[in-house]
C-alpha cells in the first residue's frame, strides 16, 4: 500500500496541513489537485480560474506542455551534478539566459530570496573592491513597505512586523526610504560615500500592487549612476511579462525581447537585475541574478554557491519556460488584457460602495477594498469569489490581487470580470 492516498477529501488534506505542517502559512481553504492553463481544480473536482497564479510563477499557466515535456526529458537523463563539475546543459542554459536578458553574464540560484542574498552580496562585494567603500561600512537603500523574501537578512530591512518580530538581531546595513521618492533617494545618497546600491520592486507586489509614477524608475537609476552605486531591480515578481513587457523595467516596450527592449527609450537597465517565480513557469524552483562582468567577476570560486543552483533541470525547465513567452508572445497579451481588465473593473466600481479603486499593470492588478486593513471583508470577498469559480488573496488587509497566468484570452478574461463583478455585487458585509 501506497503512504499516499489519491481520494482525500479537502477536510482531511487541510487536516493534514494542520497537524503536521508548521502553521507559517494561512491558505484559503480550498485543495488543489491538478491544473493546466489558466484553471485549477480541487480533490472534489470542482473547476477554478487561478487569479494568483502561485504569486506570478505560473505566467505561462499550469503544466504548461512545453515545459513539463522539458523536465520530465531531463528528469531521465540527468538531475544533479552539484557545481563540482560542468554539466552538457548550465553553459548553454546560462548563454541563452544571458543574452535574452542583456547581460554579459548570470549566476543560478533556485528561490527569489536566495536570488535577492545574491545581489546583496554582490553588490556589497563590489562596493569594496571597485568603489572602495572601507570594508563593512557599505550601505544598501531600500524602499518601505518592501517584499524580497523570507532569510534572515532580508527581513532585517522589512517593516513587515509579523515578518520580523521575533526573528533579531537583524543583519546591518540597510537605510529604508519611502517608495517612489526620488527626492529621498538623493537625500539618502547626498554626503554618504558608503552607500553600494539601491535595491527596489519597480512595481510593489506584495504590498498591494504598488505602481510608482511613470519616471520613478529612470530617475532613481539616474541617480544611482550619478552616485555610483548600483541599482539593482528585483523582478522576481514583475519580470518574465507579467507586467506587459518583458521585465517592468522595460516601461513601454511589449516586444518581450531584450534586444529589442535594449533599444526602447522607456527600457531602464539596471545594473543588477534579479530573477525568480516565472523563469521556471511554476514547474521547478529556479531563480538568477544577472549583471555585466564588471560586477559579476568580483565573485571568484568558493566566494558564492548552492548545491542545486543551475542543475540540469533547472537549466532546461527555465529555457523552455522563457521560450514560451517569447513565442506566445505573453508580454503582449498581458498588456492587451490588463487594460481591458482595468477598463472593465473601472467601470463597474464607479457603482460600487465596497471598492475604492483598481490599479495595476498589465497582468499585476488589485482591487481596493473600502473597508480598514484589520477588515476580514477582503478575506471575505476571497471566500464568495472562491465559490464562484474564481481563487484570489488579499495581499494585505484590504487589497486583493488579480493575477491570472499570463496564457488566458479575451473570452476567459471578460467571464472572469463577470466573475468578480456578480461577486462584489451580491456581497453583504458579514
Ligand atoms: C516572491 C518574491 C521574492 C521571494 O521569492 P521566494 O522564491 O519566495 O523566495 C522576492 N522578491 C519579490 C519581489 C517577490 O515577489
Amino acid at each position: 500500500m501506497s503512504v499516499v492516498e489519491n481520494n482525500l477529501s479537502s477536510v482531511q488534506a487541510m487536516e493534514l496541513e494542520n497537524k503536521y505542517g508548521a502553521h507559517n502559512y494561512h491558505p484559503l481553504p480550498v485543495v488543489l489537485d491538478r491544473g493546466e492553463g489558466v484553471f485549477v481544480w480541487d480533490v472534489e473536482g470542482k473547476k477554478y480560474y487561478d487569479f494568483l497564479s502561485a504569486y506570478s510563477a505560473v505566467n505561462q499557466g499550469h503544466c504548461h506542455p512545453r515545459i513539463v515535456g522539458a523536465l520530465v526529458d531531463q528528469a531521465q537523463k540527468l538531475t544533479l551534478t552539484s557545481r563540482a563539475f560542468y554539466s552538457s546543459r548550465l553553459g548553454q542554459y546560462e548563454k541563452f539566459a544571458s543574452e535574452y536578458f542583456g547581460f554579459d553574464k548570470i549566476l543560478p540560484m533556485n528561490t527569489g530570496a536566495e536570488a535577492v542574498e545574491t545581489a546583496i552580496k554582490l553588490c556589497r562585494k563590489w562596493a569594496y573592491e571597485k568603489k572602495g567603500i572601507p570594508e563593512n561600512d557599505a550601505q544598501i537603500i531600500v524602499c518601505d513597505n518592501n517584499f524580497h523574501g523570507r532569510t534572515t537578512t532580508v527581513i532585517s530591512f522589512s517593516n513587515d512586523e509579523d515578518a520580523r518580530k521575533n526573528f533579531g538581531p537583524y543583519t546591518p546595513g540597510f537605510i529604508k526610504i519611502p517608495y517612489n521618492d526620488v527626492e529621498a533617494l538623493e537625500a539618502a545618497m547626498a554626503n554618504n560615500n558608503n552607500i553600494a546600491g539601491f535595491l527596489v520592486e519597480p512595481i510593489q507586489g506584495e504590498a498591494g500592487v504598488y505602481v510608482p509614477s511613470a519616471d520613478f524608475i529612470a530617475k532613481a537609476q539616474a541617480v544611482c549612476k550619478k552616485n555610483n552605486a548600483l541599482f539593482i531591480a528585483d523582478e522576481v515578481q514583475t519580470g518574465i511579462a507579467r507586467t506587459g513587457s518583458l521585465l517592468a523595467v522595460c516601461g513601454d516596450c511589449s516586444c518581450g525581447s531584450s534586444c529589442e527592449n535594449t533599444a526602447q527609450s522607456s527600457y531602464v537597465r539596471p545594473d543588477i537585475l534579479i530573477l525568480g517565480k516565472a523563469i521556471s513557469g511554476g514547474a521547478y524552483p529556479v531563480s538568477a541574478v544577472l549583471a555585466d562582468d564588471a560586477i559579476m567577476n568580483v565573485i571568484k570560486p568558493g566566494q558564492h554557491g548552492s548545491t542545486f543552483g543551475g542543475n540540469p533541470i533547472a537549466a532546461e525547465v527555465a529555457i523552455a519556460a522563457l521560450e514560451v513567452v517569447k513565442d506566445e508572445a505573453l508580454a503582449a497579451n498581458a498588456r492587451r488584457l490588463g487594460n481591458l481588465f482595468r477598463a472593465e473593473l473601472s467601470k463597474f466600481i464607479e457603482t460600487s460602495d465596497l471598492v475604492n479603486g483598481v490599479r495595476g499593470r498589465g497582468l499585476l492588478n488589485a482591487i481596493l477594498i473600502n473597508d480598514t486593513e484589520e477588515s476580514s471583508t477582503a478575506w471575505d470577498l476571497c471566500m464568495k469569489l472562491r465559490d464562484n469559480g474564481l481563487l484570489a488573496k488579499p495581499t494585505h488587509g484590504n487589497i486583493i490581487r488579480f493575477a491570472p497566468p499570463l496564457v488566458i484570452t479575451e473570452d476567459q478574461l471578460l467571464d472572469c470580470v463577470e466573475i468578480i463583478k456578480r461577486t462584489i455585487t451580491e456581497f453583504k458585509k458579514g
